[in-house]
């Protein structure tokens, strides 16, 4: 694979970064995926703003403009050959001379920037799309700005460890009694014909595919209500789902163990997950 490292394509085996980097040592960088259906960028916009976002809420300047960014994204897809799958971008606040909880001079220490990407033929058609899948629900354990998409995942790795010992897929994350969002992907519940989802707040990750998602909802005449939901009333619920940039739209079909609707993936993210895919490949850069 090619990669790209700080303005140059290196082969992965080639691409080296300090033991100094903030990133290796303090998680200090943040992140996005952004999902790559028939060789072209899904929602690059989006992506590229919530970036942006969540360097300033960190005090970081990006320092790649968003079109040398998009030309990059398409540059390593062009020369992995990526038909679906993804490209994950990291920018991190460099590498001092030394370790230091304070910030470095930004003008002295520039921020490292990482490119790759991830090769999943057929992703659109995985098992967990036919099936659904189970989760847990956990404590959610994380710091309180999810909001920002820093590479500091420990919590969200744990929690993914703590499903698959429960012979589950992921977990759901609960706090003051609600649920927050799934390790990877917002959470989502359906009632009726009315799509339930917690509000946007520095309690959650705001999805790229959340916003895709409750817009084509919306555009399609379906009911959708921004709110808190427990695992009590999902467990009671008609459907469940999550979505993210890497699994689109996937049912949720067993919460602790509580089968959800018939056990299958419901009629309506069965249809958002169908609208998702095919307005995402007509807008796809
Ligand atoms: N919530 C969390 C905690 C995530 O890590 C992610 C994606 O990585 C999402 C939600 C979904 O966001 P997106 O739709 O932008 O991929």
């Amino acid at each position: 694979r090619t990669v790209y490292l700080n303005g140059e394509y290196v082969a992965e085996n080639e691409a080296k970064v300090s033991i100094f980097d903030r990133g290796f040592l303090m998680a200090d960088g943040v992140y996005e995926v952004t999902s790559v259906l028939d060789g072209k960028l899904v929602d690059f916009e989006g992506h590229a703003v919530r970036l942006d976002r969540s360097l300033s809420e960190l005090g970081m300047k990006n320092p790649i403009t968003k079109d040398e960014l998009l030309a990059v994204h398409r540059e390593l897809v062009t020369r992995n050959d990526v038909v679906d799958g993804g490209v994950y971008l990291q920018i991190t606040r460099g590498a001092p001379a030394d370790r230091d909880f304070a910030f470095p001079d930004p003008e002295t220490t520039p921020c490292t920037v990482v490119l790759f990407t991830q090769s999943k033929p057929g992703v659109t058609e995985s098992p967990a799309s036919k099936t659904g899948i189970k989760v847990i629900s956990i404590a959610d354990e994380r710091w309180g700005r999810r909001d920002i998409k820093t590479v500091q995942l420990l919590y969200p790795s744990m929690g993914k460890m703590m499903a698959k010992a429960a012979g589950c897929d992921d977990a759901w994350m609960v706090e003051d009694g609600f649920v927050t969002e799934g390790t990877s992907n917002n959470a989502y519940i359906v009632k009726g014909n009315k799509i339930i989802t917690r509000a946007l707040s520095n309690d959650i990750l705001h999805g790229i595919t959340r916003a895709a998602v409750l817009r084509f909802a919306q555009e399609a005449q379906m009911e959708v209500e921004e709110r808190n939901f427990t695992i009590d009333e999902a467990k009671e619920a008609d459907e469940a789902f999550i979505t993210s940039a890497t699994m689109f739209v996937n049912g949720v079909v067993e919460i602790d163990g509580a089968q959800i609707g018939d056990g299958v993936p419901g009629h309506v993210s069965k249809r958002l997950r169908e609208i998702y895919l095919d307005e995402s490949r007509k807008v796809a850069i």
